[in-house]
């Protein structure tokens, strides 16, 4: 289904035609819980895999204050999905009844049933998105490739490029080169739930994003701040006109809220790139002006389909270098 940002709030390019030359293409995911095929774009979804390829594990240390049976958190929303429906229904719930059901769902689903399970193994990564190139335009290297996987280590990981987050790696495919598939990809037994995206489908949505206002040269910077306030909301720019919030590829990001933006820059010197954007939800209070039209009057129903958390709401978003695919790409929470 097509899922469609309302024009914004603000006609930034009236008081500010210079802007244009700064825009990007970012494309919105908007995910939304499904049952997407292996030949789908999805969001936590089955990924095309070739059965002789190994899948990727991550040998970094673990932090391990959250961590929580991998099966069970899936378990456990859908057990909350269908609870909540059975109320919107009008079953009247009997919560003593539910809460052992939650404490069953929790035993069944315990890290003790798996014996063989090696804490210092290299643990497998899960996938967070599969994004065919048909599906979202202006992906880096379409001569070359046609599906981008994003997976991550679903843990903190104190020692990586941003501490305490989930651990992302790549694979830029060709899907003619895929032949024999692999089924059964292995899972983690212990992951942090708030790393876990639910499966979604995404139906993707094209749409222009602005610098960060400290990116923008100083006196068209200054302008823009004084048109902020003249509209009596000093982020009615970012807010409103910039950052498309939720999950999306490419364009300019996000808001830094914790840090100032800096230049990403890779190893090999050249700038990177904002690549994929993780967030902690779709929209919230300050971004309702970018909630699709198709879904206009539905309140917080679609404001986090995904259930993966950063930090304390925040954003994680990975860069990649425009030189070489073969360059790790940094990441970012902000
Ligand atoms: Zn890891
Ligand atoms: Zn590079």
């Amino acid at each position: 289904m097509a899922l469609t940002t309302p024009p914004r709030p603000y006609d930034i390019l009236a008081p500010f035609p210079e802007l244009a030359a700064h825009s990007r293409s970012a494309v919105r995911l908007h995910p939304r819980l499904g049952n997407p095929g292996v030949d789908e774009s999805s969001l936590g979804g089955p990924v095309l895999w070739p059965a002789d390829e190994p899948w990727p594990t991550c040998d970094l240390e673990h932090e391990d204050c959250s961590d929580e049976p991998f099966d069970y958190v899936r378990a456990e929303r859908e057990y909350l999905r269908d609870r909540d429906r059975r109320q919107e229904q009008g079953e009247k719930l009997d919560w003593e009844v539910e809460r052992q059901r939650l404490h069953q769902l929790r035993l069944e689903h315990s890290s003790d049933y798996h014996p063989d399970y090696d804490e210092d193994a290299p643990q497998p990564l899960i996938s967070v998105a599969q994004l065919y190139y048909r599906d979202v335009p202006g992906l880096p290297w379409p001569d070359r490739y046609d599906l981008l996987q994003v997976l991550w280590c679903p843990r903190d990981h104190p020692d990586c490029d941003t501490p305490w987050n989930p651990v992302f790696q790549l694979r830029w495919r060709r899907t003619e080169e895929v032949a024999e598939r692999l089924n059964d990809p292995p899972l983690p037994v212990v992951c942090s739930g708030e790393y876990v995206p639910n499966v979604c489908v995404v139906n993707p949505e094209v749409v222009t994003e602005y610098p960060n206002a400290a990116d923008l040269p100083d006196s068209l910077a200054k302008r823009i701040k004084e048109w902020a306030e003249k509209q009596n909301l000093s982020s009615a720019y970012n807010w409103n006109v910039a950052f498309a919030p939720g999950w999306k590829v490419m364009g300019h990001g996000g808001i830094w809220g914790i840090i100032d933006p800096y230049p990403i820059l890779c190893d090999c010197g050249a700038e990177q790139l904002p690549l994929f954007t993780a967030p902690s939800g779709e929209f919230d209070g300050g971004t309702g002006s970018w909630q699709p039209i198709e879904e206009a009057g539905t309140g917080y129903s679609y404001s986090d389909p995904v259930e993966v958390t950063i930090g304390r709401g925040y954003t994680l978003q990975l860069y990649y270098c425009p030189e070489s695919e073969n360059h790790t790409g940094r990441t970012e929470m902000f």
